[in-house]
């Protein structure tokens, strides 16, 4: 069995990332398996080396140890390319040029990840990209090269739950995703992360219930290149005093703040309600 951990560097750890890196290792241990560290940075503006520093020394604090060197997706970026051009010689790609208000212009209605594309730009080809534009994935065409859909299991409950995945679903709530973003000519999070799950032979993905409705994409895009699919344990989600899912956007208290008010490691375990560690 091999898992991973996979933050994002885009700002400080909080109790949610600490659940997260927490279960993740404590499932590797009870099956005898290996926790990766992987840092998710290919978002360049976000993603900041202070955040990633902050990573290895909150783990670390929680006792947390993985093998090394750690994939860093910025250092790998030639092989996502790589994915690319073999989607575009399959004719799965298509340039875009629409900003976020000429998807709302031409009534986009929201999806799984944000509002669905409404397929302004499917009818160009690569050969008319231009700098900045964002590239699409044709999820119409995709679906017409795969055959019948491969299905994933969840093992959340505590026993493998299988689950179907709908064309209708892909093409109605996710839409035509972009796997390199507009302007930055960013690699978008999905391509990167489901090409590295493949690479690092990924058994169990175990990670937060918030990516759950994007899992089917994922689980399609591995079926799309040839991947093996790993199975997945989405965990519920550290919430607030008011329930409202702890984040990074409205500066959930850092752990590095509980350790320098002399927390331990148990004490955060504690809070999160995870079992104590007796080492
Ligand atoms: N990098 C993602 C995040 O920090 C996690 C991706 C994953 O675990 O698949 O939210």
């Amino acid at each position: 069995m091999i898992t991973r951990f996979a933050p994002s560097p885009t700002g400080p750890l909080h109790l949610g990332h600490a659940y997260s890196a927490l279960t993740v290792w404590d499932v590797a241990q009870k099956h005898g398996g290996t926790a990766l560290l992987r840092i998710e940075d290919t978002d360049r503006v976000r993603a900041k080396p202070i955040f990633e520093d902050g990573i290895y020394d909150d783990l670390r604090w929680l006792g947390l140890e993985w093998p090394t060197p750690v994939r860093r997706q910025s250092d790998h970026l030639a092989d996502y390319e790589s994915v690319l051009a073999r989607l575009g010689a399959r004719g799965l790609l298509y340039p875009c040029s629409c900003s976020r208000r000429d998807i709302m212009g031409a009534g986009a209605k929201p999806g799984a990840e944000g509002l669905v594309y409404p397929g302004t730009c499917r009818i160009r080809s690569m050969d008319s990209a231009k700098p900045g534009d964002a590239i699409r994935l044709n999820i119409t065409a995709a679906l017409d090269q795969l055959g019948p859909l491969r299905s994933f299991v969840e093992l959340a409950s505590g026993q493998p739950v299988e689950h179907q995945i709908s064309p209708a679903f892909l093409r109605d709530s996710i839409g035509d995703p972009v796997l390199k973003r507009k302007d930055c000519g960013d690699i978008a999070y999905h391509l990167a992360c489901v090409h590295d799950d493949a690479h690092q032979k990924i058994t169990h993905v175990v990670r937060g219930m918030d990516i759950w409705a994007l899992t089917p994409f994922q689980v399609f895009l591995q079926q799309l290149m040839g991947w093996k699919t790993p199975q997945y344990w989405h965990h519920a989600l550290i919430t607030d005093a008011d329930g409202k899912r702890l984040a990074k956007i409205d500066r959930a208290k850092a752990l590095s703040k509980y350790r320098s008010e002399r927390a331990s490691p148990n004490d955060i375990r504690a809070m999160i309600g995870l079992p104590l560690s007796s080492c």
